[in-house]
């Protein structure tokens, strides 16, 4: 993260969120390096946060903590899996994935607020994908740091849903109706480019249907499917919804 340092303020310590795959973890240590050496006054990787427990995001821990001895800090509900090292809990074990054991040094409770480039963030729940997510909000610069629970075209796989946890599906639907409702104008999700503005569209939509429509959920998503239709933006196929190229 970028640093704004108001005058009178200590430094705020340099923080990265997620560290990639174990195999990427020597490409991570140089990537984290140059862009700290581009940085005037760098004081070096003081902290690692993690949105949630998957070998994707924390799999250079041990790497970057051997590199530049930055404190981690972890998701309160992933404690006792990484405490204990539950390779089945990690997912390493059903994924095929190897994972660094690293030691961590903090955990952020859902509802933790604390600050990170010179700003004040929010840790929210995020469960679904992973039931014990969390994101990350700072609302004074509208920007979510969203882990898994939101891509530009998706979201990562439920696993719950697969492993039989019937909440999971609910889950995923309420942590993405929480977003919607967030303050947010540049989504940086687990995996690709952040996102300018993605969410502007769902409070907006959600705003017409309050102020002049006032149908149920269901009610207002049939409506938005004929007006899709009719404006010829989708197409159904073969019972599925497709998008067009027409005007
Ligand atoms: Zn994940």
């Amino acid at each position: 993260m970028g640093q704004r340092r108001r005058r009178g303020q200590a430094p705020d310590p340099r923080t990265l969120v997620d560290a990639g795959y174990v195999g990427h973890a020597p490409q991570t240590v140089e990537l984290v390096k140059s862009a700290l050496a581009a940085r005037r006054g760098s004081t070096g990787l003081a902290r690692l946060i993690n949105t949630h427990s998957h070998s994707d995001h924390i799999g250079g821990n041990a790497a970057l903590q051997a590199a530049f001895g930055c404190r981690i800090v972890i998701p309160a509900g992933i404690e006792r899996m990484v405490a204990e090292w539950d390779t089945h809990a990690l997912l390493l074990d059903s994924a095929r994935q190897r994972g660094d054991r690293f030691a961590h040094d903090a955990v952020i409770e859902p509802g933790a607020e604390f600050e990170m480039g010179g700003f004040a963030w929010k840790a929210l729940p995020a469960p679904g994908h992973d039931m014990e997510a969390l994101v990350y909000h700072c609302a004074e610069q509208r920007i979510l740091i969203s882990g898994d629970a939101l891509w530009q075209d998706g979201f990562g796989i439920i696993f719950g849903e697969i492993l039989g946890r019937k909440e999971a599906l609910p889950a995923t639907r309420a942590t993405l109706e929480m977003i919607g409702r967030l303050a947010v104008d540049i989504v940086i999700p687990g995996h690709g480019a952040p996102l300018p503005a993605y969410l502007k569209s769902v409070p907006f939509f959600d705003h017409v249907n309050v102020t002049m429509l006032g149908f149920s959920d269901e009610d207002f998503a049939s409506w938005l499917l004929g007006e899709l239709l009719r404006s010829k933006s989708i197409e159904i196929k073969d019972g599925w919804i497709l998008p067009t190229m027409a005007p």
